[in-house]
């Protein structure tokens, strides 16, 4: 047989018979009540999977292993900021969550309801968001780097009934104070949630309360003692959790997922793709917050019987060997990561590659923004293990563009993120008429629903807008637009050019434009604003800034400039947080707009990366880019 034929194989059975394909995955997990019927697909374009199953998130990936593995680590917690380090054995882990969804029993938190998780990479987070699941309750875990800005549109579009959090995080041996960023939040919001519950790490000894509303974990832990709470058997799609995408327009999507789809098609991810094995250990060092986070740190692992390392600190410190480090001393055999993580560590001396025994890794995965060949190889050679690309989205829970080793190894090109996963029915579009491309050809990278299990069911609280965001691209055609532009060879190995809106990737933190932008419009003396990304070496992109100021400033007063240059920026560390902060903020006379009024920010981005601007026939005024060019050429002041 060539070489594919079996993945071909498989594939092609998910996409022309779904039904039995997916059937067949769902005995991977345990119902509680089987399913009705597989997929109900009455209503297009929402799916419906496993309607009529009960399940649970937490029963899958806690209470079903402890007769086999209950003294087994399910979690296995390391900081290097504060030096605490715990296994959590599946029998403790167990009891914990059971302690944690006692508490929120107590708190009188139903199921259905909502509770923000605003925490850092802690056992806590962890124990929060099983429990959630456990009783019923939707989590939505927000960054712990976002400011209260953005945390309080969170709280206003989910409406908690509960906001779970720390004092403090850390970063790099330094204490990040979350409780007052909450407090502000909470001020902010129209719906702050009723309680507040602190994890108390005693970092911030000045740590203020709010009589009635705080609670301490330690208190409420003890109160509870040793409670059992019995897990909530869920139809397969209630809600299990939302979570939102950095949003490229000033509102929030909060991505909500459903429970019995998303359980069966990561337990179908890790043995199909990320090839872990029940009892083995895997490393995902992305961060609750994000997607990643929660399928690959979370649930995935442990729905597959797995040990998850998390990981709070640096990539680099103590040294750049701490990665490897981990990897040695918990037998990882599969690990995931991102790019930018790993251009990061290719700053540091190649050595710290070879300090550790790192041969119980099998895989290393890589995810979340274009993966350049010089950083695959440099990676993949100093540690002499195979790495995979995995191409996917928020939206989407797991990956749709992927080698899958555990259907048939296949040989892997550079740059490339292999081919569509099993129940992705992904085409490349014409972007005008929506009908496929050849290969060699650049297209919208679509997919056509049903959307597989495990993807989004709809937007929280907006099905209007589930459609009219994803699936309006064509009027005549109703299909996922991923919003990237992707290219397929001869061989059918798919590359992802790029996106078709514009989203900054800061450092692996993905952050809208036209969110940053809506923050420095909101600053007194701004009248226009655009914000692009432009490439950084060690970044991957940084957000620079063009203003266009309410008063007369002269673009050459360079004392004025670098005023308003601050203030911009101290607009943007509060609203949003730093991470959002552009490294450049210029000023400018007017900004390049296309006659109809649209920015023409895809020339603003080529000038500021000294590239060409493109085609300019829509260009309403010229003089607009020279102005870019001439702020560009000036020195910071
Ligand atoms: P928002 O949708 O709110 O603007 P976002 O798209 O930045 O946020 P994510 O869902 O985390 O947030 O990122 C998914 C995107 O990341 C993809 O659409 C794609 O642009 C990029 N991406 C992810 N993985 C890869 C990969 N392996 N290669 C190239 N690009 C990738
Ligand atoms: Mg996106």
């Amino acid at each position: 047989m060539t070489t594919g034929a079996l993945l071909k194989r498989f594939y092609e059975r998910s996409i022309e018979s779904p039904e039995a394909f997916w059937e067949e995955q769902a005995a991977l997990i345990h119902w509680e009540h089987p399913f009705e019927r597989v997929l109900d697909y009455s209503k297009p374009p929402f799916a419906r999977w496993f309607p009529g199953g009960r399940t649970n998130l937490c029963h899958n990936a806690v209470d079903r292993h402890l007769a086999e593995r209950g003294e087994q680590t399910a979690l296995a917690y390391v900081s290097t900021e504060t030096g605490f380090e715990h296994n959590y054995s599946y029998r403790e882990l167990h009891a914990e969550v059971n302690r944690f969804a006692a508490i929120l029993q107590r708190l009188h938190v139903r199921r259905g309801e909502r509770v923000i998780i605003y925490m850092p990479m802690i056992p806590e987070a962890v124990f929060a968001m099983l429990a959630c699941a456990r009783i019923g309750a939707v989590h939505s875990v927000v960054f712990g780097g976002f400011a209260s800005h953005s945390l309080a549109t969170r709280i206003d579009d989910a409406r908690p009934a509960l906001l779970v959090t720390a004092d403090a995080g850390m970063r790099g041996g330094k204490p990040v104070c979350y409780k007052p960023l909450v407090d502000e939040a909470c001020r902010l919001a129209k719906h702050p949630p009723q309680h507040v519950l602190i994890v108390n790490r005693g970092l911030d000894p000045s740590m203020a309360r709010v009589p009635k509303r705080d609670l301490d974990y330690a208190e409420q832990r003890s109160a509870v003692g040793d409670a059992q709470v019995p897990v909530a058997w869920l139809d397969a799609t209630e809600p299990s959790y939302i979570l939102y995408t950095s949003g490229t327009t000033g509102k929030p999507k909060g991505v909500q997922r459903d429970t019995g789809g998303y359980a069966v098609a990561l337990a179908a991810s890790m043995r199909h793709i990320f090839c872990g094995n029940p009892g083995e250990a895997m490393f995902t060092t992305s961060d609750i917050g994000w997607v990643v986070g929660h399928s690959y740190i979370v649930y995935g692992p442990l729905i597959h019987g797995m040990t998850t390392v998390m990981y709070e600190g640096l990539p680099i410190r103590p040294d750049p060997g701490i990665w490897w480090q981990l990897v040695e001393r918990h037998r990882v055999s599969v690990m995931f990561s991102s790019p930018t993580a790993i251009r990061v560590l290719k700053k540091q001396d190649p050595e710290y590659l070879k300090r550790h025994d790192v041969s119980s890794l099998r895989t290393l995965f890589l995810a979340g923004e274009p993966l350049d060949e010089p950083t695959a190889r440099w990676i993949s050679d100093g540690l002499s293990v195979p790495v995979v690309d995995n191409y996917w989205q928020t939206e989407t829970g797991w990956p749709i563009l992927s080698a899958m080793p555990g259907v048939e190894e296949t040989p892997r090109k550079f740059g490339s993120p292999s081919f569509p996963v099993y129940g992705y029915n992904v085409q490349l579009l014409d972007e005008n008429t929506g009908v496929p491309v050849p290969p060699g050809q650049k297209g919208v990278l679509g997919i056509v629903p049903p959307l597989p299990p495990g993807c989004l069911s709809t937007i929280w609280g907006d099905d209007a807008r589930f459609v009219s965001t994803y699936f309006s691209l064509f009027r005549n055609r109703m299909v996922y637009s991923s919003f990237d532009w992707g290219i397929r060879d001869e061989d059918g190995y798919y590359f992802i050019l790029g996106r078709t809106d514009d989203v900054i990737n800061v450092a692996g933190h993905r952050l809208g434009t036209r969110e940053i932008e809506e923050a420095i419009s909101s600053h007194a003396n701004v009248a226009e604003v655009a914000v692009v990304g432009v490439e950084d070496a060690l970044k991957g992109q940084v957000p620079v800034a063009f203003v266009v100021a309410k008063s007369a400033l002269d673009p050459a007063d360079a004392a004025a400039c670098g005023a308003l240059e601050r203030e911009v920026m101290d607009t943007v560390d509060r609203k949003l947080g730093p991470i959002a902060r552009p490294a450049r903020v210029h000023a400018v006379g007017l900004l390049p707009k296309t006659r109809s009024g649209k920015l023409l920010r895809r020339s603003i981005q080529a000038l500021a990366e000294g590239r060409d601007p493109g085609d300019l026939t829509t260009l309403d005024d010229a003089t607009a880019l020279e102005q870019i060019r001439a702020a560009l050429a000036r020195r910071p002041g």
